[in-house]
């Protein structure tokens, strides 16, 4: 296990497309170890292999207060949504940002666990809202992606100010 180095905004990395797991091996429940460490090391509530510059198709999440209840999602996919809410989220790779955005409310998604086992799980509330943010990362996608054409105006004008993001 290993803490890694988070890659920030506007690194080309986060648009990267990710590959889909094949091999369900200690290498990857390694890599998924050291994705959870950092992730805990951050204070984060989900993070995602393009923002350590791994570009495999998986991430991990943890909602709970006590931080005990990871969840690996290996080649993770959305295949059902209901319902529109309003979130507020912030995102490791561009610290100090924090803006409200629009997210379906429930979802379904489908992937596997670290040995490769097929599991589906129906979201609502904030794992809805985090499973969300999480896959998006693993098309490119960043929340502010999902920001009003003025509030991006605000976001190009915060960055300007905020310089680097470290
Ligand atoms: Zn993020």
């Amino acid at each position: 296990m290993a803490i890694l180095p988070i890659s920030t905004y506007p690194d080309p990395i986060l648009r990267e497309p990710t590959q889909e797991v094949t091999r369900y091996d200690k290498e990857l429940r390694t890599f998924l170890d050291s994705l959870a460490e950092t992730m805990y090391k951050a204070h984060g509530i989900g993070l995602a292999s393009p923002q350590v510059a791994v570009l495999k198709r998986v991430t991990v999440i943890d909602i709970s207060e006590e931080r005990n209840e990871r969840i690996d999602l290996v080649n993770p996919h959305i295949v059902w949504r209901d319902g529109k809410v309003p979130s507020e989220e912030g995102c490791l790779s561009i610290p100090g940002y924090r803006d409200t955005i629009k997210r379906s409310k429930e979802i379904v998604v489908q992937m596997q666990d670290s040995s490769g086992k097929d599991l589906e799980i129906k979201a609502e509330g904030l794992l809805s809202i985090c499973i969300q943010h999480e896959v998006d990362h693993l098309d490119g996608i960043l929340f502010i992606d999902h920001l009003s054409r003025l509030k991006r105006e605000l976001f190009k004008r915060w960055l300007k100010r905020q310089g680097p993001l470290e």
